[in-house]
């Protein structure tokens, strides 16, 4: 394969930021999108047919994760869950305990629960940011300590979405319960991608997104343990147990219920062969490619792969890459228009030259070992040429 082949065939390395609708998810969807359009809150034949299938896809979900059917909520995306999780807790707690309680969160977190703790600070509440340490993995003494203080709320990522680390979720849950607190976990990283289970992780919140493994975008849920303080977000009619109101996307919800289930039932083959192609496409990087070095260490999530290129900005790389077929990410999504480096890497206290350097590369089930070969080869020829290159966009920065 030559560069003529590669021209025409684009490779899509940018699963973090989102994935591609499967074929069992579009399908599980289709007949809610024409026919099967009745409000699931109406009381005629449709409107059942409606509300089993949100009801179903519950149970589905609730089986999945080891919860009960009554604690999965359905949110229009990760960041209503996060939101909905830490505001609604915190200011539940507030209303009963009639005093703004403290949030314990991480210096890492996607901006969906960082900027809701910016709101609760500004609200009034006290907020704590624990550190992390440069191999990706939150102090956990840190974050014992800022329970210490007395907190109501504690969140924490499951795998976080730029250098893919797992987090030690359940010690981080224990050391919460054992403060008095309650538990929170941003798992938008992580299911789907490896096990996830309520009861073992033993939190009280959680929160998913379906776009991230396969399912539509514009749909997510939150899991709320049994009795777990909550407010709703925003106030409507009786959907949600009348914690969140708004006509259920019955389509979505069937779809993103059917993705977790394929994703859920392949998981343990798809990780091992994800990992396998990550590992191989890191080992080569280094390998192949001089002052290379990788951002997070294990245990990650299979296919996430951060990767800092001595002397690249990474936005010019993004855009190189682009143009010659090859999908990947500088930062997060998120944070890939503000041009600042990203918060997560100089969390992990790494320098603005290595966090401006840093690249994502997120594989998916659908990645084939072509596409690694194609990605390295197009890689290194970009990387000579911003090398090279490099001085002369650095004279065009400081005219
Ligand atoms: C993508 C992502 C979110 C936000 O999910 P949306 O459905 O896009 O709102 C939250 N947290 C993490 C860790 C993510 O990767």
């Amino acid at each position: 394969m030559g560069d003529r082949a590669d021209a025409q065939r684009r490779v899509y390395l940018d699963n973090a930021a989102t994935t591609r609708i499967s074929n069992a998810a579009f399908a599980a969807m289709e007949p809610y999108l024409r026919g099967g359009f009745g409000n699931p809150s109406s009381l005629y034949a449709e409107a059942r047919m409606a509300r089993a299938a949100v009801e179903q896809a519950r149970a589905g979900i609730a089986a999945l994760i080891g919860a009960d059917p009554h604690e999965v909520y359905f949110t229009s995306c990760g960041t209503e869950s996060n939101n909905w999780a830490i505001k609604g807790c915190m200011h539940a707690q507030a209303r009963t305990k009639g005093r703004k309680g403290r949030f314990v969160t991480t210096a890492f977190e996607h901006p969906a629960v960082l900027n809701s703790a910016r709101t609760l600070h500004e609200d009034g509440f006290d907020v704590a940011y624990v550190p992390v340490g440069e191999t990706g993995f939150v102090d956990e003494r840190a974050f014992a300590e800022a329970l210490g203080h007395g907190a109501d709320l504690a969140s924490a990522m499951l795998a976080n979405n730029e250098v893919g680390t797992i987090q030690p979720v359940a010690r981080l849950a224990r050391a919460a319960h054992a403060a008095d607190a309650r538990f929170h976990c941003d798992a938008v990283q992580a299911f789907g991608h490896i096990p996830v289970d309520v009861r073992d992780l033993d939190v009280d919140y959680l929160s998913v997104s379906g776009h991230k493994f396969h399912g539509p975008k514009g749909v997510g849920f939150l899991y709320a343990r049994d009795g777990a303080p909550l407010e709703p977000l925003m106030d409507g009619g009786r959907q949600e147990r009348g914690l969140r109101g708004g006509t259920e996307n019955v389509a979505g919800i069937v779809g993103m219920a059917a993705a977790a289930e394929e994703a859920c039932t392949n998981m343990a083959e798809d990780a091992r062969r994800i990992a396998r192609l990550r590992n191989e496409l890191q080992r080569r990087i280094l390998e192949e490619i001089s002052g290379t070095c990788i951002n997070g260490a294990e245990p990650r999530v299979p296919g996430t792969l951060d990767i800092s290129f001595e002397g690249v900005d990474s936005a010019s790389l993004v855009e190189l890459l682009d143009e010659r077929g090859v999908c990947a990410s500088g930062g997060s999504a998120c944070a890939s228009r503000e041009g600042e480096p990203s918060h997560v890497l100089t969390a992990l206290g790494l320098s603005t030259e290595r966090a401006q350097g840093a690249l994502r590369f997120s594989l998916s089930d659908e990645t084939s070992e072509a596409d690694i070969d194609q990605t390295l080869r197009i890689l290194k020829s970009c990387i000579d040429q911003l090398r090279n290159f490099g001085l002369i966009d650095i004279a065009r920065f400081r005219s």
